[in-house]
């Protein structure tokens, strides 16, 4: 009994043990790895992402210059960043806000040439998120 009124009275004005949802509130862990960025102007719709990706949640349409990620599906491993040839996926260190509807983000690029070459034009522009 005294052992357990100890433990309450410790816990009572130590500061909390856990600290709120989402973590953008405060400064984030280091290295966290939260919501994902694609520099579309960088990318060249390779699709090795998609490939490796686990969670089969990339799409990219190469003809059109697409690239596709659905956040609800992501299971934030980073594995397609270190895929990338290009290095122009990154993980920022703060987590995706709540959300009340389930969206993808798509990214508008510049469409390959047909043979594989990518087209002339500058960076993409972000068409998403867009409601699935
Ligand atoms: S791996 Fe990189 S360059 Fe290739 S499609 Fe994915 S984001 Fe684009
Ligand atoms: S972080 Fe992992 S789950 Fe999310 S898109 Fe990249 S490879 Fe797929």
């Amino acid at each position: 009994m005294f052992e357990l009124t100890a433990v309450l009275l410790r816990n009572l004005f130590r500061g909390p043990a856990t600290r709120r949802y989402p973590h953008t509130v405060r400064e984030p862990f280091p290295r966290t790895r939260g919501e994902l960025e694609n520099e579309i102007g960088r990318c060249t719709f390779c699709g090795l992402c998609v490939r490796r990706c686990p969670s089969r949640c990339l799409e990219v349409d190469p003809a059109a210059g697409v690239w596709r990620w659905d956040p609800f599906a992501c299971i934030y491993c980073g594995v397609c960043v270190e895929a990338c040839p290009v290095r122009c996926l990154s993980q920022k260190e703060t987590g995706r806000r709540p959300a009340t509807a389930r969206e993808t983000v798509l990214l508008q690029g510049t469409p390959r040439r047909r043979g594989g070459a990518q087209g002339k034009g500058g960076a993409g522009e972000e068409a998403g998120p867009e409601p699935s």
